[in-house]
């Protein structure tokens, strides 16, 4: 699981496995945290500013069976930053043929951004060696996470 700071990354995890919310503090000094679940690990990364860290990505992305990208939906500042985080992981050959989610976060806010706008931002039509899929989600209720684990779960079968 990948994004930027403040996309929503903790509370979606902490959505999923404990189905509840839980108040996080950004975490400092540390930037990938792996989560052990059923028979499944969850690695979450924050992206962004962080060119240095690329080199150690490779041994995670070794045994990475899906990417799920976490959006703030409303963070048009910073959905360029978002999309070049996501091609510069993408070129990565660790990872060729792994299904993509990206969870457009935070829809329960008004000024987010719709799926056509975040798709077109994000220039999702342009990835060729992944099948993709974009989920609107809203961590805090929890709506649309599970719809896009089974997306996918269907894709690893
Ligand atoms: P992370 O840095 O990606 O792990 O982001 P966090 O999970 O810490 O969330 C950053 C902030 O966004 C927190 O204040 C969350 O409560 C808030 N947040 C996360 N998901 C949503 C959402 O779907 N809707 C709204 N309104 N706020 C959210």
């Amino acid at each position: 699981m990948v994004g930027l700071d403040n996309a929503g990354k903790t509370t979606t995890l902490y959505k999923l496995l404990l189905g509840e919310v839980v108040v996080s503090q950004p975490t400092v000094g540390s930037n990938v945290e792996q989560i052990p679940y059923k028979n499944l690990t969850f690695e979450i990364w924050d992206l962004g500013g962080q060119a240095n860290l690329r080199a150690s990505w490779a041994a995670y992305l070794r045994s990475t069976d899906a990417v799920v990208m976490v959006v703030d939906s409303t963070d048009r500042a910073r959905i360029g930053i978002t999309k070049a985080e996501l091609f510069a992981l993408l070129v990565n050959q660790d990872i060729v043929n792994v299904p993509v989610l990206v969870l457009a976060n935070k829809q329960d806010l008004k000024d987010a951004m719709d799926m056509a706008e975040l798709s077109q931002a994000l220039a999702l039509h342009t990835i060729k060696q992944h099948d993709w899929h974009i989920q609107p989600s809203c961590a805090l209720t929890g709506e649309g996470l599970l719809d896009g684990l089974g997306w996918i779960a269907q894709k690893l079968k």
